[in-house]
């Protein structure tokens, strides 16, 4: 029997990024908050500035399986505990630009966001001051308007400094990174140290994860934390037509009730889909919220290409944060591919390196061993440049997350994810591959080369729009269906950009926040 616990105003699923904007906006308002969090109460004492140890904060379970040509990297993209993948995320913060709200509009493509950018602007500009974000926006001719950062730019190192060399050249302007790190001490936090280890999880609060800002402030409001539960499924009343709360599962299998007014779910794209659809019923054969039929599709991963290179000069590649040093969107114009692929792309430049793991100096090479590549390491830790190009993914109807057959462990069926990169988006990957190894070369690179396709962050799933039959949210990131269930991530997004996706997470989650409070007799009736 499950237990049912007393109710609350609002039960957030996930205590990552946009659970925790969702939790501190609500409960500063004056709501009954509880957060719903799967993995374990990580702390910052915790964190650990080792590759080894943060592997804890990734996903471990398997709970997806890929089914489609290409892989959205689950493992890479997600996180687990408190703070979610954002807490071991690199805080390159760019705002999305104003033709990602349009593209149906502008270029007959792809989908419309159900508002423009003008409608997020005070919230991206309400984030960046909460969190602090390094930068400079007059060197970002690219930039939507938007108040300037409140932060001076992140260190540029001698590794920036060479690879700007090969932008210069051949006349592509770079400028300081958008970054939500500290590059000063900020309203009461400690500045970064440019130690590179923001994969593990920053230990010392510099980096806009969610211990650092908003789960504080969600907690020194009076909301609730629960950790190692696993929701499995909102349930609703018995008309349907409203969600009534969450059942969850404890470590120990302890099966539990916890009613609310209102539910968000926060649980990241994948899981809120996976989510959505287990909650089906009488009133919802096809999963909650889906009458249109559209909970799990338009899954969208960005293609990624990891360039580097070998140089004479010393590059203090151990220095800065792992995001990365500079920017470059020349690239950003949608319809400029040479080979009339639609789309747009961006590179960040000089990520900090460590010498294993994923984005370590080994990994980029995985074709040589033993002495070999003990030479290559020697070389590499004083001599090695790296960057990383992003670009636009299409939101395809046929992309999804669906129910597998194969069960967890309380019970669920884990999520079947069916993926391909579109034709689009593996031609802007190629152009991008080429021209990243020219940059290096133009820089005066003695060897470059690019990695494999690669796929960062993850969206769609549970998009808005402005019609329910083709769309599962509005643009309050309300469900069309059931008018007390609300999703937060970037799930929620109907289009990709080329764009990072958690400053515009952020944004959006504050929208909605503030849309529940400023609505909240509706939304609970
Ligand atoms: C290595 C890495 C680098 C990144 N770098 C950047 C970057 O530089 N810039 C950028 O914009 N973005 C970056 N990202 C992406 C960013 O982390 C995500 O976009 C963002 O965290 C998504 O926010 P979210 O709230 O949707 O999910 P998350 O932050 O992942 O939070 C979801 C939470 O829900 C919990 N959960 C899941 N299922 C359940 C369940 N059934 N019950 C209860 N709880 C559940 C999870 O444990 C997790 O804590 C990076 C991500 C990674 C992994
Ligand atoms: S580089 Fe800066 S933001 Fe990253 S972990 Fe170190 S102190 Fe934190």
């Amino acid at each position: 029997m499950p237990k049912t616990l007393e109710a609350v105003d609002v039960v957030i699923v996930g205590a990552g990024a946009a659970g925790s904007v969702f939790a501190a906006v609500l409960a500063e308002a004056g709501k009954s908050v509880v957060v719903v969090e799967r993995g374990r109460d990580t702390k910052f004492s915790d964190l650990y500035s080792s590759q080894i140890w943060s592997r804890r904060l990734k996903w471990a379970a398997p709970l997806v399986i890929e089914e489609g040509p290409d892989s959205i990297w689950p493992n890479f993209n997600t996180g687990h505990g408190v703070g979610g993948s954002a807490m071991h995320h690199y805080a390159v913060w760019p705002r999305y630009h104003e033709d990602d709200f349009q593209e149906q509009t502008l270029y007959g493509k792809s989908l419309d966001w159900p508002f423009e950018y003008s409608a997020l602007r005070p919230f991206y500009d309400q984030v960046q001051d909460d969190v602090g974000i390094s930068g400079d926006a007059k060197q970002e001719p690219w930039r939507p308007p938007g108040a300037p950062y409140p932060l001076p730019p992140v260190l540029v190192s001698n590794h920036g400094q060479v690879l700007k060399r090969g932008f210069d050249a051949l006349k592509m302007l770079t400028s300081p990174i958008p970054m939500a790190v500290l590059s000063r001490p900020y309203k009461g936090r400690n500045p970064c140290i440019w130690d590179g280890w923001c994969d593990a999880g920053c230990p010392i609060g510099a980096l806009a994860n969610p211990l650092a800002v908003y789960i504080p402030r969600a907690q020194k409001a009076g909301a609730r934390i629960v950790a190692n539960a696993a929701v499995t499924r909102v349930l609703t009343d018995s008309t349907g037509k409203k969600a009534s709360g969450v059942e969850y599962f404890t470590a120990d299998g302890q099966a539990v009730v916890q009613p609310a007014t209102a539910v968000v779910l926060c649980a990241f794209t994948v899981e809120n889909a996976r989510l959505m659809l287990n909650s089906g019923n009488s009133k919802h054969p096809n999963g909650l919220g889906n009458s249109s039929g559209t909970v799990g599709r338009y899954l969208m991963s960005h293609p990624a290409i990891g360039v580097s290179g070998l140089f004479k000069d010393d590059m203090q590649n151990y220095l800065g944060a792992t995001g990365g040093q500079l920017l470059c969107q020349d690239v950003f114009d949608k319809k400029s591919d040479p080979s009339g692929a639609f789309g747009s792309r961006q590179w960040e430049i000089g990520l900090a390196l460590k010498p294993n793991d994923l984005l370590g100096i080994a990994m980029t090479r995985p074709d040589i061993f033993g002495k070999g590549l003990h030479e290559f390491m020697l070389d590499g830790a004083r001599h090695m440049g790296s960057m990383v190009g992003v670009c636009e993914d299409e939101p395809v109807y046929e992309n999804r997350v669906a129910l597998a057959p194969q069960k967890d462990k309380w019970g669920m069926p884990v999520a079947l994810i069916k993926y391909q990169t579109t034709a689009n988006g593996k031609k802007l990957w190629a152009t991008g591959a080429a021209e990243g190894v020219k940059i290096f070369k133009a820089a005066g690179a003695r060897e470059a080369w690019h990695g494999p396709p690669g796929g960062q962050h993850i969206m769609g799933g549970t998009v808005m729009g402005k019609d329910p039959k083709k769309s599962v949210l509005n643009g309050s990131a309300q469900s069309h269906d059931v008018k007390n269930l609300f999703v937060g991530g970037p799930g929620v997004f109907p289009t990709s950009s080329s764009v990072n996706s958690t400053f515009t997470a952020h944004a959006m989650a504050m929208k909605s926040a503030r849309f529940m409070v400023d609505n909240w007799s509706a939304v609970k009736s």
